[in-house]
């Protein structure tokens, strides 16, 4: 069913007398038509008397098996609590649920306060598996999760991207089958697979345009049609890396419905643009922010040809060469014994925070570039919230009051409503296992079945 048949579909089932509904209904489709439909606050303000079309009770069916998948144990009280949905509607759902195999009952809780009966606790349960695959560098990462985003199994295994295609798509092969045997999954169990890849990924045809680490694998790399003729029945994703880990913020509610930019700070850094849904681009180049000029007369030549771009501005390259420029600074800051470190800038915002003059300047320096960068991103998206992401998420408090400082001096943005800065220090890895979560469980749980009616309906 097309979106529009579905609006026209909708509008003739709701009754006549909720015209209040039906109007915000309107409003919306035609605002946008490929709008994903959720339950938010104002339809169920609507709806909450009203006779329940049947795209209502899959809108709350959604809602209820989401709670019951975010929770250990649940009993009826607690989601009609949580989601104001009415007793009975709740208990047909569960009652759905349980002869699909989607929960099981655990037996009875404690009674409540009042000395009531002791309600029926339920617990979410699928044999269905997601296998999340990320291409680090020196690593390929693997990891298989449930259906509740707990992981089950994880390896790394040594790859030098220097290798051939082949040699990839052999050591690939082999530690699918592996961790599958590993997590005691069968075939049949595995619902699908999701790859991230640093570089250029056209998701909707599944080809790697360029890849970030080996780009001497040539362009336009077919690799969801070969893992599609290997797993025929799985689900395949194949998406940039930065995009995977960005989406992982739609796991939470208070990110979803909300412009984001997502910083991704590794090697290079790069965005992900979220409205409602990662954004994939025409040409898969959106989001490129590492690439945009911030200071075009500077000595350094990026690999995309240009000057100043921002990713080479704030590199660790650059960040040592500042380190070392005053021969004289140097052996009197505490950044001396981290010179070498792998983790440079987390110790360089730990030591400006403790005061270390060196430390100090260079990251007053870090902050005005990433004020210009924020400053570009709002002209450029204007999002809600930027969440940074990677190493750069750990700035301290002397970085952010600079960056306070510095975004200052961009007068014409509105401080009060100036995008909101968080930064988020979970690792990358978990990020990308998140991420590839997100978008086969959104596809898997998209599966109107799992919504239809009891067989007593
Ligand atoms: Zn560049």
């Amino acid at each position: 069913m097309t979106m529009l048949e579905m609006r026209i579909e909708i509008w003739y089932r709701i009754p006549k007398q909720n015209e209040k509904l039906k109007k915000y209904i309107e409003k919306k489709f035609y605002k946008n038509e490929n709008m994903r439909w959720s339950m938010g606050k104002e339809e169920e303000k609507y709806t909450k008397d009203a006779s329940m079309p049947s795209d209502l009770k899959y809108l709350n069916r959604k809602r209820i098996l989401q709670m019951i998948r975010n929770e250990q144990v649940v009993s009826v009280n607690d989601i009609s609590e949580a989601t104001r949905i009415s007793r009975p509607t709740i208990k047909r759902a569960i009652q759905s649920f349980e002869e699909k195999g989607l929960l099981v009952s655990v037996g009875k809780g404690s009674s409540t306060n009042t000395g009531g009966k002791r309600p029926e606790l339920y617990t979410f349960c699928c044999e269905k598996v997601i296998l999340c695959i990320y291409l680090e560098k020196k690593y390929i990462h693997f990891a298989i999760l449930n259906m509740k985003n707990e992981c089950i199994r994880e390896k790394e295994v040594l790859f030098n991207y220097e290798d051939t295609f082949e040699k990839f798509q052999h050591i690939l092969r082999h530690n699918i089958y592996l961790i599958l045997q590993e997590a005691e999954t069968s075939y049949e169990d595995l619902y699908g697979i999701s790859l991230a890849i640093g570089g250029f990924v056209d998701r909707k045809l599944g080809i790697v345009r360029f890849c970030a680490l080996a780009p001497e694998w040539g362009r336009n790399i077919p690799i969801k049609a070969w893992l599609e003729e290997l797993f025929p029945k799985q689900v395949i994703v194949v998406e940039n890396l930065v995009r995977i880990a960005g989406g992982s913020l739609l796991l939470e509610e208070k990110y979803r419905s909300k412009r984001i930019v997502a910083i991704y700070t590794e090697e290079g850094i790069s965005a992900c643009y979220i409205d409602g849904e990662v954004l994939t681009g025409r040409n898969a180049l959106i989001g490129e922010i590492g690439h945009m000029t911030i200071d075009y007369s500077d000595k350094e030549v990026c690999s995309c040809g240009s000057r100043g771009c921002f990713e080479r501005m704030v590199s660790e390259d650059r960040i040592k060469e500042k380190l070392k420029e005053n021969p004289k600074k140097l052996p009197c800051s505490t950044m001396k014994q981290w010179i070498e470190s792998d983790e440079l800038i987390r110790h360089l915002f730990e030591e400006a925070d403790k005061g270390d003059e060196l430390a100090k300047e260079i990251v007053s320096y870090v902050a005005e570039m990433f004020s210009l960068i924020l400053k570009n991103i709002a002209i450029n998206f204007d999002p809600e919230i930027i969440v940074v992401q990677g190493k750069y998420a750990y700035a301290g408090e002397y970085f952010e009051s600079e960056l306070k400082e510095a975004r200052k001096k961009a007068g014409f943005f509105p401080e009060e409503t100036a995008s909101k800065l968080y930064y988020d220090m979970r690792p990358l890895r978990e990020l990308q296992r998140f991420g590839g979560y997100h978008e086969l469980a959104e596809m898997f749980f998209e599966n109107p079945q799992f919504y239809e009616g009891t067989t007593l309906e």
